[in-house]
């Protein structure tokens, strides 16, 4: 794995974060792509200063044209990108009946459009190197829905598809796509919930634990291995049983 260059979308924090460390921890190539520039080069300050390689990248996922040139520039950069890890992603919570269609629009351009774009911006190197990963990080709430969530969960079950879709697509050339969804994960997103809805959340965990980055990181990485060759469209859960 050692000559393989990855871009993880989001690792400015987060799941990202940890996705971006354990990749290079075990040799990989990172590129920290976000659109908070400083965060990004915090990361990659982390990574190199524990011995691994990375660089920054600012991309904005709400702005099709600098995803297409934050990519032309990565690959130019790194003569390659052998794994994209679609990670980024945000919520904009509202009951369906009060949703604005902005919060629609924007969760779906960053959480599924934004990952569709860097799938096909990745594609063609991959494709000529007739070798590839892409992992998509959806959620167990695109599996199962949630409350105050329309918005979230139709871009992760979207993602889910995207999955399947580009996996059928892309198997011919020795490409494998797959989707890792996490349950219930410590980090900013889940921050901000109030301590009775995390009670409550913790009650539909059979571990009774919410999860880590690290947790999640791990099925990134085992995704992106060569040790998973034979699978492709296929829905990782990391959730501690919340969904079977
Ligand atoms: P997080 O801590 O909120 O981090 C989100 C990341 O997405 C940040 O790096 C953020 O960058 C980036 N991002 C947001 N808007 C962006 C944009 N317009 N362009 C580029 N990057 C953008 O979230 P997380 O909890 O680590 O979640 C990571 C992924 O896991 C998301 O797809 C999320 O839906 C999914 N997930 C999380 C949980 C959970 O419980 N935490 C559960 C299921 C699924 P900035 O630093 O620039 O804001």
């Amino acid at each position: 794995m050692s000559e393989r260059v990855a871009c993880v979308t989001g690792a400015s924090r987060g799941i990202g974060r940890e996705i971006a460390k354990q990749f290079a921890a075990g040799g990989i190539q990172v590129i920290v792509a976000s659109n908070e520039e400083e965060n990004n080069h915090k990361v990659v300050a982390e990574i190199t200063e524990a011995g691994g390689r990375a660089v920054a990248q600012f991309l904005d996922l709400t702005q099709p044209d600098q995803i297409k040139d934050a990519f032309k520039q990565m690959i130019e950069a790194a003569g390659r990108i052998d794994i994209l890890v679609n990670n980024a992603g945000i919520t904009k919570d509202a009951l369906a009946a009060r949703m604005k269609k902005d919060a629609w629009d924007l969760v779906l351009q960053i959480n599924l459009t934004g990952a569709f774009l860097c799938a096909q911006a990745v594609m063609p190197v991959m494709m000529k190197a007739r070798w590839g990963r892409i992992v998509n990080i959806a959620s167990v709430v695109g599996q199962m829905g949630n409350v105050g969530q329309a918005n979230y969960v139709s871009s992760k079950a979207g993602i889910i598809g995207l999955t399947k879709a580009l996996a059928r697509e892309l198997a011919a050339r020795n490409i494998t796509v797959n989707a890792v969804a996490p349950g219930f994960i410590e980090t900013d997103m889940t921050k901000v919930l109030p301590e009775q809805v995390r009670e409550a959340m913790l009650q539909q965990i059979p571990l009774k634990r919410m999860g880590q980055p690290a947790d999640v990181a791990a099925a990134v990485r085992f995704l992106a291995s060569d040790e998973a060759a034979y699978i492709t469209g296929q829905v990782i859960g990391v959730n501690g049983g919340m969904y079977m």
